[in-house]
């Protein structure tokens, strides 16, 4: 069996080219697209990938011999979604999985640096909000750019922590945070002025 990690563009041109190909019974191709876990370089073209850019997997594989079809991809992809040749499209990755996928990455980031899995969940929550007191003690000195990451201000990198420790937080526990959000922002769509005439 063939097989190659590819970029988007790479992966969008051969879904194409083999959509065209007329192949032999015996031989197959099969695609899956989703999310990278990692930065690596794609097979067909040579550039870099990013970590969670969108990449598909090729495989190629004949019954005439050769090495038969095995799942790797997972190597890969990150997210779960499986488009079985087809066309790469937005419709693939839904918003709710790019979240879900995205907190178990953080997940798994924090837990290769020492954070294990199962901790105090009050203990958490209690680390979420020193990370909103920071964005608010931010605000207080003018906003200056972050220490770490002076293109930002401080108090955008606040909130990204406070969502970074959301959403760890949420993989830990299994908790479906991706479709709940998409869900709960639909639904606050419809609640009217003021959530029903709330005074703040
Ligand atoms: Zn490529």
């Amino acid at each position: 069996m063939k097989r190659m990690a590819l970029c988007q563009v790479c992966g969008v041109e051969l879904t194409e080219f083999f959509k065209k190909q007329e192949t032999p019974d015996h031989e197959h191709v099969k695609f899956k697209y989703g999310l990278a876990r990692f930065d690596f370089i794609c097979d067909n073209c040579g550039r870099p990938v990013c970590w969670f850019s969108p990449i598909a997997c090729c495989s190629i594989w004949s019954d005439m011999g050769g090495q038969p079809y095995y799942e790797w991809e997972d190597e890969f992809i990150g997210a779960e979604e499986v488009a079985v040749e087809e066309k790469p499209s937005e419709s693939v990755l839904t918003l709710a999985s790019v979240i879900n996928t995205l907190a178990t990455q953080i997940r798994e980031n924090n837990e290769a640096n020492g954070w294990e899995a199962g901790r105090n969940a009050g203990e958490v929550i209690a680390l979420i909000h020193t990370e909103l007191s920071e964005a608010l003690e931010n605000l207080r000195d003018g906003c200056p750019p972050d220490k770490h990451l002076p293109d930002y201000l401080g108090v955008e990198v606040e909130m990204a922590d406070t969502i970074i420790r959301v959403l760890d937080m949420c993989a830990d526990h299994g908790w479906d945070v991706g479709n709940a959000l998409v869900d709960k922002v639909a639904f606050n769509k419809s609640r009217g002025y003021k959530h029903g005439g709330k005074k703040f």
